[in-house]
């Protein structure tokens, strides 16, 4: 089978409820659908999600098609790791970071639905799965919402089934994070696990202080507390703190995990699909994690459970209120029974 065509299709459009953490709002949808046709008419697609900035969609997309697309007109689309070196290698000039990584992981994530589809079964079944369920947890706590819209949206979570609920903290002083968490916890109950996610925006003294804090309360990991760059930070508070330091949705390829979790910098793995690469890079990433005990959760949901199904120490999946037609089982999401990634959300 060759590739024959590489095509993309974009929009762009405010977000009807912005969203709010420490550092943005998050007020735009935008999507980058990739779709790689063979000369067998077998195709494989993906989508690529904006929350923020109106022309990213649009930049992703001239990527895909100037450079990585007419680059695999002619390969074989089922050497899926050959393909990733070949794109790193187009791409090491202007930087494989950023939207590079972006348009790489498109292509990857399009290349395993088109392999799924070629051979009628589902993306986790390729890759050996380890569980058929992946238990998750709600991320409904957006600090746009006032202690009453979080108690209300984290009560619909537990209702839901999710195991338990995440909230954005360090939206204003660490009293303001105390009586938030503590309204959550109240709606929650004692047992069911309370993430906490700063997103990058303390420095190393904040994040300590308000880390002892957070693990006073009992919350079950303390998210991106530091700029996620900052292995050193990293290493340096996860000696300090018990409560595990969360992070990875911010760092770009495969080798910007490796020290940080060599070093014991993480306590909870947490790759980005766009960011790391692809479900290659991801799941590459997620067996490092394993080899050093260091527990897996995915940044999002959506292909990434094809991933998350496959890894020995994933935990959890990250996910909004349920989709329409969705429904978990003891906490856990199903995964897709279609051919390719098939994903509840595109
Ligand atoms: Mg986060």
């Amino acid at each position: 089978m060759k590739i024959t065509a590489v095509t993309v299709e974009v929009t762009s459009e405010p977000k009807a409820h912005p969203v709010r953490d420490a550092i943005q709002l998050l007020d735009r949808n935008g999507v980058t659908r990739v779709r790689i046709d063979t000369d067998e008419g077998i195709s494989g697609v993906s989508t690529t999600y904006f929350g923020r900035v109106e022309s990213s969609p649009a930049v992703l997309a001239k990527i895909v098609t100037d450079q990585l697309g007419p680059a695999i007109i002619g390969e074989d689309p089922a050497v899926i790791r050959g393909i990733r070196q070949q794109l790193q290698t187009l791409t090491d000039y202007q930087g494989t970071a950023g939207l590079s990584s972006y348009g790489i992981s498109a292509i990857d994530q399009a290349l395993w639905d088109l392999l799924g589809k070629s051979l009628d079964v589902p993306v986790w079944k390729l890759l050996g799965a380890q569980r058929t369920a992946i238990p998750s947890y709600a991320m409904v706590g957006w600090l746009e919402l006032d202690v009453a819209g979080l108690e209300r949206v984290s009560a619909r979570a537990m209702e839901q089934g999710f195991r338990g609920v995440k909230m954005k903290v360090g939206g204003g002083p660490l009293t303001e994070d105390v009586q938030r968490i503590k309204a959550v916890r109240n709606v929650i109950g004692p047992d069911a696990p309370l993430m906490v996610d700063a997103n990058q925006a303390f420095g190393y003294a904040e994040a300590l202080r308000r880390g002892r804090v957070y693990e006073e309360l009992d919350c079950r990991w303390f998210e991106e507390p530091l700029p996620a760059g900052d292995t050193d930070g990293h290493v340096r508070l996860a000696e300090k703190l018990d409560i595990p330091i969360a992070t990875g949705e911010n760092r770009y390829g495969q080798a910007a995990f490796r020290d940080l979790i060599a070093r014991g910098g993480v306590g909870v793995v947490q790759p980005d699909l766009r960011r790391a690469g692809g479900l290659t890079d991801c799941l590459e990433i997620g067996l490092m994690a394993a080899g050093f005990g260091v527990p897996y959760a995915s940044h999002g949901g959506g292909a990434h459970i094809h991933v998350l199904a496959a890894l020995p120490n994933t935990i959890y999946v990250e996910s909004g209120l349920l989709p329409a037609g969705v429904q978990l089982v003891d906490g856990c999401y199903p995964l897709p029974t279609g051919p390719g990634l098939s994903s509840w959300d595109g």
